[in-house]
């Protein structure tokens, strides 16, 4: 599945916001958006010019699907999905990204960030009810349990971002015992707990044009 590897940290640069796209690295003083607050490129450091409205928008889908490791397809299909269902549709689509097995892995701490937790689900780690499923965007449901392959327990990657999870902290959603390597889905995710600055409606308004 083809996937965005664009340099990590620019990212973060160019949204003017810790994204959170590289593990451990990103809690450090190692992170190069401490280091260069400022836009990448030759005119990162050039005075802050007023965006279109257009712009904004445009800048605001770009961060979430930078968050979340997407390529347009992909998160332009969410977002239909997310219209076609009841409710707020900014809402729902949140609430679909954060219903991504690679989502779901990373926030359970199978993982130190999104990026990695792709490769953990692709390359077999994950059990979904018992049952090894490999595709990240897989959405889980109440009640389902996520759980780490017997032979996978080893994986001192794994291990480390099992120890690390402390320090984010795991969604009132996700219940982890970390010494069965398991995460059960106590409810869905809900919009109130995302606490990175989203603004969803101004991807609504983008797509709606
Ligand atoms: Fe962003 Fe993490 Fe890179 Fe810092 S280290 S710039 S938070 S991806």
């Amino acid at each position: 599945m083809a996937r965005n590897i664009g340099a990590v940290c620019r990212r973060c640069r160019r949204e003017n916001l810790k994204l959170f796209l590289k593990g451990d690295r990103c809690y450090s003083d190692k992170c190069a958006f401490e280091r260069r607050a400022f836009g990448p490129g030759q005119h990162g450091q050039s005075r802050f010019r007023k965006l279109s409205d257009y712009a904004v928008q445009l800048r605001e889908k770009q961060k979430v699907k930078s968050m979340y490791g997407m390529l347009e397809k992909q998160f332009r299909l969410t977002f239909d999905r997310a219209e076609r269902q009841k409710g707020v549709t900014g809402e729902n689509l949140l609430v679909l990204l954060e219903r991504r097995l690679d989502n779901t892995a990373f926030r359970a701490g199978f993982a130190s960030s999104r990026d990695q937790a792709r490769q953990v689900v692709r390359h077999g780690h994950i059990l979904v009810n018992g049952k090894k499923v490999n595709i990240p965007s897989y959405l889980i449901s109440e009640n389902d349990v996520i759980t780490l392959k017997e032979k996978s327990r080893a994986n001192a990657i794994i291990n480390e971002s099992l120890e690390a999870v402390a320090r984010r902290g795991v969604p009132s959603w996700l219940e982890l015992d970390k010494d069965a390597y398991k995460a059960t889905v106590k409810a869905m995710p809900n919009r109130e707990e995302m606490t990175m600055p989203i603004q969803e409606q101004l991807i609504v308004e983008l797509y709606s044009k």
